[in-house]
């Protein structure tokens, strides 16, 4: 018998697994994915691979899981420029007068999940099965009962669910979730301008949509997220690319591979049962105007790790209710803060009313002259939500 099995080996589940084998824990662990089994084969970064923007807080908490070589390749946001096209109002903000090096790193997912994988905890305890999906689940009073798409049915103490943001399994638990379908894309490129700025990243609201563009390790390279009404193709996104930044970073000079997602908010309204925890998108997946998915999932990981790995090393059953509903507690409020601050942000710039339009820009202004706006913002930008006074 398992003591926890984890479906889904994205970046929730990778780090999880690193998180749970901390301070000396050895609980016996199956992650299981319907992926092939990650090549060992060294990173070669690509032009078109997709990036996030790694808050502070998150790259504190990976630099305690990681070799310190796993930042290398990655490119610091010094400053953040945030505008908005045709308005006066305009605000930067910069690391130093916030007293921190850097406000986050920009980091290829795949250079990520790779440092995660390659770097995982060396223990014959945790085990891994792929090309395989969990697809069914009982709950039994001392286990749960996991099928998988490979015929095997294994028990384990406790199921965690971190099977992103169209989990299927969820629906087969019966597990409701609220969704939201913005009517947007995101188109996700890279790109290089003539002008950079190095360590500047920019949010653009415009009437069209949000354009966000972080730098990378690379002068001159930009990951870019912009957001449409409608799917655009290559050239479309070229001249929206250009236009909504303007010559901000000078002339754009090349666009990789766009990748396009429909976007969707969809929050799950239950984060735990007897048995069961969910974790990373399959708990909330978010709109990415903020920036904040994949480090809300981190900071959950390290929440429920921290419940489950004491009980381990006390040897209590990890699956008990009373026990999972201290990660719920935790992780709850800041689902719900994450995913309204995400959500309000969409609907506060898509208004295009010119006396909301106005008032916006007048808001900008005074976040630029107020150092306590700033610095609330900032913090939020770092992924310290809770501690605006830090
Ligand atoms: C356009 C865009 C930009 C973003 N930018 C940022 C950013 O700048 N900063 C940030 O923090 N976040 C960002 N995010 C969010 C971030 O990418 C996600 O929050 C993060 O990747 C979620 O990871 P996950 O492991 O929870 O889910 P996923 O990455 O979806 O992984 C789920 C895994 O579960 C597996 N799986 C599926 N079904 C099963 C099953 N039945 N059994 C077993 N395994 C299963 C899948 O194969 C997959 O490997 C962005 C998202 C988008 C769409």
């Amino acid at each position: 018998m398992y003591d926890l099995i984890i479906a889904g080996a994205g970046l929730t589940g990778l780090s999880l697994c690193h998180l749970l084998y901390q301070q000396g824990a050895k609980p016996r662990v199956l992650l299981v994915d319907p992926s092939p089994e990650p090549l060992y084969a060294p990173y070669s970064p690509s032009f078109d691979d997709r990036s996030s923007a790694l808050s502070l807080d998150s790259v504190q908490r990976l630099d305690a899981l990681l070799p310190s070589s796993w930042r290398a390749p990655l490119a610091a946001m010094h400053s953040i420029d945030v505008s908005e096209q045709g308005m006066l109002g305009h605000c930067l903000l910069q690391a130093e007068q916030q007293g921190v090096p850097f406000f986050g790193l920009v980091c290829p997912n795949a250079w990520l999940g790779q440092q995660l994988w390659q770097q995982r905890p060396a223990h014959a305890e945790l085990e891994f099965s792929w090309q395989t999906q969990v697809i069914g689940s009982q709950v039994l009073a001392d286990r749960r009962l996991i099928q998988l798409s490979d015929g095997r049915e294994l028990s384990c103490a406790c199921l965690i669910v971190a099977d992103g943001g169209r989990s299927n399994l969820l629906k087969q638990l019966g597990i409701a979730s609220h969704q939201h379908a913005y009517q947007q894309y995101a188109h996700v490129v890279n790109a290089v301008f003539a002008e950079p700025i190095a360590g500047r990243a920019f949010e653009r609201f415009t009437p069209q949509g949000t354009l966000a563009a972080l730098p990378l390790a690379q002068l001159g390279h930009y990951a870019l997220v912009l957001i449409d009404s409608q799917p655009l193709n290559e050239q479309q996104l070229y001249q929206q690319v250009q236009q909504r930044l303007g010559w901000r970073l000078g002339r754009l000079q090349q666009l990789g591979k766009a990748q396009h997602y429909p976007l969707v908010k969809r929050q799950s309204q239950e984060l735990v049962r007897q048995r069961l925890a969910l974790c990373g998108n399959a708990a909330l997946a978010l709109h990415p105007v903020a920036g904040q998915g994949f480090n809300l999932a981190l900071r959950g990981a390290s929440r429920l790790a921290e419940v489950l790995r004491p009980a381990w090393q006390q040897q209590q059953d990890l699956g008990e209710l009373n026990r999972l509903q201290h990660y719920q507690q935790q992780q709850w409020p800041d689902l719900q803060q994450i995913g309204a601050f995400s959500h309000g942000l969409v609907q506060l710039f898509d208004q295009q009313h010119s006396l909301i339009r106005h008032g916006r820009s007048v808001g900008l202004n005074l976040m630029a002259s107020s150092p306590r706006a700033k610095g609330l913002f900032a913090h939020f930008a770092m992924g310290r939500p809770k501690q605006p006074n830090l």
